[in-house]
């Protein structure tokens, strides 16, 4: 699921399933599909 948090007036798109943050929504949803199909290696 992507979730939007606004912070120095720039909304940001996080990724819930790794914590990972986009300043463009298609850039996160298109990032959440995959994310959400494989197990991302990138977890911190
Ligand atoms: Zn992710």
């Amino acid at each position: 699921m992507v979730t939007q948090v606004e912070r120095d007036n720039v909304t940001w798109h996080t990724c819930e399933t790794c914590g990972l943050m986009f300043d463009d929504k298609d850039d996160a949803k298109e990032h959440e599909k995959r994310c959400d199909e494989e197990s991302p290696s990138y977890i911190q």
